[in-house]
């Protein structure tokens, strides 16, 4: 597939390309009405082109081993802000992954917009299936923007170990089926875990210099540390674990009264 001399081949590249284009403006109308658990895999393969070998030149010849397509690539790759994953908001950009899977829309396979940068953890558990329903679509980071909304909360679940509950909050605005998907999508990335975990390292972190503000100023000193602290976070990412962390801390009664000392 390499050269374009062969008039045939030429003819096939074109109406690859073709199908590609096609393919893509159906992938996003589909994503803007919410039915991507209901695309017709027959309109996402390329004519003339064995599947397998589409994704196997378009993406692995055509996009990571070429100057060009490489340059692509990266770019999709650095997308990020702090090479961030975007499906977890935490993890550190390792590899790009593929929204609907390459195997089942073989004409998708290089459409940026179906290339996801995504973080090891991410990559391994979103895995090659299909949604189930609409309800089970995972949220796509470039097409569903839903960061300008406040949805993430979290609660002192143990005061004993300073466990933070992290869960899904959704704005009223807010129809069912975005909910259903933001839990599914928080629920198949284990994202209560790894931000419990994330929290429970800060609360390690600045147990001491907490303690020695508790003893120099008392309670409400601890609270306008933390609710500081709360805002630089929140202000630049509003649904960051970080900032959610922090602003936690500083509403709850007990932990600024001395419950992180035990
Ligand atoms: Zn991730």
């Amino acid at each position: 597939m390499r050269g374009t001399r062969h008039p045939q081949r030429r003819s096939l590249l074109q109406a690859a390309a073709d199908s590609v284009e096609a393919a893509g403006e159906r992938f996003r109308q589909s994503a803007r009405e919410g039915t991507l658990h209901d695309l017709d895999r027959s309109q996402f393969t390329v004519p003339g082109i064995e599947a397998g070998d589409v994704v196997r030149w378009a993406y692995e010849n055509g996009m990571v081993n070429t100057t060009d397509g490489r340059a692509i690539y990266d770019q999709i790759m650095a997308a990020p802000a702090d090479e961030r994953c975007p499906l977890c908001g935490h993890g550190v950009v390792r590899t790009l992954d593929h929204f609907l899977p390459k195997r089942m829309f073989p004409a998708l396979c290089v459409d940026p917009l179906n290339l996801v940068p995504a973080c090891a953890d991410c990559n391994h558990a979103k895995g090659e299936g299909m949604p189930s329903g609409a309800e089970a679509t995972l949220l796509h980071p470039y097409l569903d923007r839903i960061d300008h909304d406040p949805w993430l909360e979290a609660r002192i679940a143990d005061h004993s170990l300073v466990r933070l509950d992290f869960f899904v909050s959704p704005p009223p605005a807010w129809d069912q089926v975005l909910i259903d998907r933001t839990r599914h999508h928080f629920a198949l990335f284990k994202l209560a875990r790894l931000f419990a975990v994330q929290a429970n390292r800060t609360v390690s972190g600045i147990r001491r210099q907490l303690t020695d503000i508790l003893d120099a100023g008392g309670k409400d000193i601890v609270r306008a540390y933390l609710s500081a602290e709360a805002d630089t976070r929140l202000a630049h990412r509003l649904n960051g674990w970080e900032g959610v962390t922090y602003r936690t801390l500083a509403r709850d009664d007990a932990f600024c009264s001395g419950s992180f000392t035990s």
